[in-house]
């Protein structure tokens, strides 16, 4: 199984199903579930009842997806792809861009 490199705040893009090529913000990793939650991707309405601080009807929010449904949006080749580790000469670890080698965190 492929190691989830995704994290909260990547922009990431839909690679399969009926949300397929929709870019989002992730929200929340739930990597027990390898799950994902991202901003206007999955989409699903909620019928709420009226209340008195709140007028009901019908409410959007996003459902995860899968984690294998997703991946990371590099801006410097313009579509999902797949991300490698590497190590910089001070021992820090970062993740990169496994097609154009962009490293993708600072
Ligand atoms: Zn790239």
């Amino acid at each position: 199984m492929q190691k989830v490199r995704i994290r909260r705040d990547d922009e990431v893009v839909v690679s399969v199903g009926r949300d397929k090529g929709e870019r989002g913000k992730v929200i929340r990793v739930q990597a027990e579930e390898g799950r994902v939650l991202v901003s206007k991707v999955n989409m699903i309405k909620r019928h709420t009842r009226a209340t008195q601080s709140n007028a009901g009807g019908i409410i959007e929010k996003e459902a995860p997806v899968s984690i294998s449904n997703v991946q990371f949006y590099c801006s410097n080749c313009d579509q999902g792809v797949r991300l490698g580790m590497k190590l910089l000469e001070d021992g820090a670890k970062v993740r990169h861009c496994r097609k154009c080698g962009e490293v993708v965190d600072n």
